[in-house]
This record gives structure tokens, C-alpha cells and sequence, in this order.
């Protein structure tokens, strides 16, 4: 059969219906909605098994009073202020709730606003950042035309993109053995009159790890003492927004930290919510400059609007009103617990293995990795163990670590609500298994291809 056409079974092909369609072009024709259905149905069967996916951060369960909700509210429109006004309030109950969370000086004006995830949160943050540094910088009469903005090599490929799409030069702090990830003490010579901000972030993709925002914010002190530069900070919480309020809460990572400007974070990931919803706050409305606030006429009325994107989807914000009720404050650290929970006991299971090294543990947010120990084998490596956990059911991805540590490839698991101690003890069964196959080769596994970046 030409693999530009798929086979409409014959058990739900109706009279009429073509035994094929066309897998790039329109039809031409209507089909029968049930046939049309089960072609669609069928085509995704071969998409993995969302629980035993460990390599994405995104919900993939609720339960089914968030599904009753979803589906009463598939049909809302989030831009749509004036037709779904008790959508619009509950956006803003949310706003305040994440502000407080944060400890926002007064929650009540932070501004705020959902997004359809982090990296539109995070785009925003960067061009308030240097939208408040172009203004500065010209009301002081200088130069503003070569923004950069400083980071660790270890954040994720949204502020690449952020520094790509506005123009911003990106300035990578290497990682390293000794800085797995920014720390602060070699921040200095990455700053100067031109650093619209710096990134921190709270749940490093790679690792899991919690770069520390108060040293990072000193070091900025010390270099506001030394060069006269106020640098401020982002916080890019996509993950650790939602665990570390509730199982770290003496953490100070939040606007408790006087230079921390904004920080968003992914309701999607450990706000429990399903794709795509994401939040940012500033600290104030100095933080935002108001030249980024469109005020539309809409519907007759005034309406601040702030995402980059018109339309959206209004279901997730309910759903995370939803789940800030049903759980509250216990309820949240009872779930991120969970799964730190989880994720230790599967990271002690990992270690105790010989071939094996922990980079992380799990014991920030519910993330760890793993590597190799060096000279445990010549005949596989973590890319072999992945493809045969794959064999069992299980995505566990293995990749190299950024720019300057990429020699060290590892393999993470991202442990979310739903993969419970018993999968968990399964998988660590599973795993033991695999590596005692690898470890049994009287030679190296054949090489093929390269294996590509991975990127969550
Ligand atoms: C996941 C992630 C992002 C991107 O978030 P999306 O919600 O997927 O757009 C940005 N930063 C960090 C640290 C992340 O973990």
C-alpha cells in the first residue's frame, strides 16, 4: 500500500466510504464520523504509554472531576474577557494565589499573567527585562542597541530562543564538575552595563539540581558594590515554582529576594495541570515596564492584554483553580512529596548499582540522573540501556550534558503524580535486569547512527 494513504479497516468503513484516505491531501469527499473517528483513534495507538514516559515534566493524568471540568470548558476561549468574565476573574484569582505563593511584596497588584507555558512566560520576562534596560539606559543619554543577558549553559533551549527572536546576546556561564550549575562565583566577568538580567534556575532541566538564587543575588550585590551595575534577576521556576514552596518552604529563592524581578513557572508540569498553561509574576509594576501592556478595545471594552498569543484555550486556568482548591497548600505537598519521595528511592536503587554514578539524587525537584561509572564497560553505553528499557515499555532517555560537560552523556527520569512506588519498584526491577543483560555481552554492541540531542 503507498505510504501516502491509510487503510480504513473494513469493520468501520460505512457504505459509501472510501477504503482509503489520503494521509497529506484534504479528501475531497465527507466521510462518516464514526469511520473518521476510528481511522484517527487507530493512527495514535502506537504513541507510548504516557505513564511510563519518565522523560517529560507535562501532566499527563487527572482525575475525572478535571476531566468533567476540561470538557465543560473545551469551548473557552482565554482572550475572550468580556464573553467569559467569571474565566477572566478566575485568572486572576490564580495570579494572586501563584503572587502570594511567591511572597510577592503585594500580591494582590503584582502583575501577572497566564501563558500557554514557560517559554512564553519566559519571553515575556526577557523582553521586560530588556525593555527596562533599553529605558534606562536611554534616559541616560547611552547607548542601548547590544543587550545581553547571562545565563548557565544548562538552561533550557527557550532562552536560546528568546535571545535569538529579540535580539539579545546570550552569555552562557559554563557548567562545569566543580559549578554543575550558575552559582554565582563565576558570574563577574559575564556582566556589564549591557546585562539586561540574569537567569537562575529553580529545577535545572538536566538535573534537577536548584541553582541558588540568594548567591546568585549576592554575587550581584558585590558587583553592584564593585562596577555600579543593578542587575536584576529572573527566576526560571517551569518546574521548581510549584515543588519548592511547598516541600522547601525556607528556601528563599522567591521575591523574597530583593533583585528577583519575575519568575514563571510551567502550570503543566508540577502545577499538575494538563498542557499547555504557564504563569509569570513581577515583582511590582516597576518590573514591568507599561510600555508592554497593550490596552485593546475588545468587545466594547478596555482590556490589558500582555501574551504574545491572542486566542487560547481558558480550560486549563479552571483546572488550575481546581486543583489549588482540591489540594491546597497540604494537598500539594502531599503530591510533590510523593514523588521526591519516589524519586529518591529510585535514585538509591540507581546508585547502589556498580555501573552507576548519581549527578543527582532527587531530592529537589522529584528529577535525577545518572551516569556511567568510568571504565565500567566497554561493550554498551546509557543510549543501549534506554533502547532496551524502550523494549520493556519504559522511556527513559539518556543524552549528552550541555556545552562544556558534553562529554558526559547521563540518563534522567522525571518522576510525576501517577508514577507510583509500585510501577516505581517494577522499573527499578526492570532496570537491574537490563544492565545485568548488558553487563553479560562478550563484546560491544554494534554502533550505528549518533544519537541526537534531547531536549525537555
Ligand atoms: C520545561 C522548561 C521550560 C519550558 O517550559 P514549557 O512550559 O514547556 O514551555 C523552560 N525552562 C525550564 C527550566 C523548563 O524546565
Amino acid at each position: 500500500m503507498p505510504a501516502d494513504r491509510i487503510h480504513v479497516n473494513p469493520l468501520h468503513r460505512r457504505s459509501g466510504d472510501a477504503p482509503f484516505v489520503d494521509k497529506y491531501r484534504i479528501p475531497t469527499h465527507s466521510m462518516d464520523p464514526l469511520s473518521a473517528y476510528h481511522v484517527v483513534h487507530d493512527e495514535t495507538m502506537l504513541d507510548g504509554n504516557a505513564r511510563l514516559n519518565l522523560a517529560t515534566f507535562v501532566t499527563t493524568w487527572m482525575d475525572e472531576e478535571a476531566q468533567k471540568l476540561y470538557s465543560d470548558a473545551f469551548d473557552k476561549n482565554m482572550i475572550d474577557k468580556d464573553e467569559y468574565p467569571q474565566t477572566a476573574a478566575i485568572e486572576t484569582y490564580c495570579q494572586r494565589m501563584i503572587a502570594d505563593l511567591w511572597h510577592a511584596p503585594d500580591p494582590d497588584t503584582a502583575p501577572a499573567t497566564s501563558t500557554v507555558g514557560s517559554s512564553e512566560a519566559c519571553m515575556l520576562a526577557g523582553l521586560a527585562l530588556k525593555r527596562r534596560w533599553q529605558h534606562r539606559r536611554r534616559d541616560e543619554g547611552k547607548d542601548a542597541s547590544r543587550p545581553n543577558l547571562v545565563m548557565s549553559s544548562a538552561v533550557q533551549v527557550c532562552w536560546e530562543k528568546f535571545c535569538n527572536y529579540f535580539d539579545v546576546e546570550p552569555r552562557y556561564v559554563p557548567v562545569s564538575a566543580e559549578h554543575p550549575a550558575l552559582d554565582g562565583t563565576l558570574l563577574d566577568p559575564f556582566v556589564d552595563e549591557n546585562t539586561i538580567g540574569v537567569v537562575a534556575i529553580l529545577g535545572v532541566t538536566y538535573t534537577g539540581a536548584y541553582e541558588p538564587v540568594e548567591e546568585i543575588a549576592a554575587a550581584l550585590d558585590a558587583i553592584e558594590r564593585a562596577r555600579g551595575f543593578d542587575v536584576p534577576v529572573h527566576v526560571d521556576a517551569a518546574s521548581g515554582g510549584m515543588v519548592a514552596p511547598f516541600l522547601d518552604p525556607d528556601l528563599r529563592w522567591d521575591f523574597r529576594v530583593s533583585r528577583v524581578a519575575s519568575i514563571n513557572t510551567s502550570g503543566h508540569k508540577y502545577g499538575l495541570v494538563y498542557p499547555g498553561l504557564g504563569w509569570i509574576v513581577w515583582r511590582d509594576e516597576h518590573a514591568l515596564p507599561e510600555s508592554m501592556v497593550f490596552r485593546v478595545d475588545y468587545l466594547g471594552g478596555d482590556m490589558p492584554t500582555l501574551a504574545l498569543n491572542f486566542s487560547r484555550p481558558g480550560a486549563q486556568v479552571l483546572l488550575q483553580f481546581y486543583l489549588f482548591l482540591r489540594l491546597g497548600r497540604e494537598g500539594y505537598a502531599e503530591v510533590q512529596g510523593t514523588s521526591r519521595a519516589v524519586a529518591t528511592y529510585l535514585s538509591d536503587g540507581i546508585g547502589a548499582l556498580p555501573a552507576f554514578e548519581l549527578i543527582s539524587d532527587g531530592s529537589t525537584i522529584p528529577v535525577f540522573a545518572w551516569r556511567l561509572v568510568d571504565g565500567h564497560t566497554e561493550n554498551w553505553t546509557l543510549y543501549d540501556l534506554s533502547d532496551r528499557l524502550r523494549m520493556r515499555g519504559w522511556l527513559v532517555p539518556a543524552y549528552p550534558l550541555p556545552a562544556d560537560l558534553q562529554e558526559m552523556v547521563v540518563q534522567r527520569i522525571v518522576v510525576r503524580n501517577g508514577l507510583t512506588q509500585d510501577l516505581a519498584e517494577a522499573l527499578l526491577r526492570t532496570v537491574r535486569e537490563e544492565v545485568a543483560y548488558l553487563d553479560s555481552l562478550p563484546a560491544p554492541l554494534p554502533r550505528g547512527e549518533g544519537h541526537g540531542g534531547f531536549r525537555h
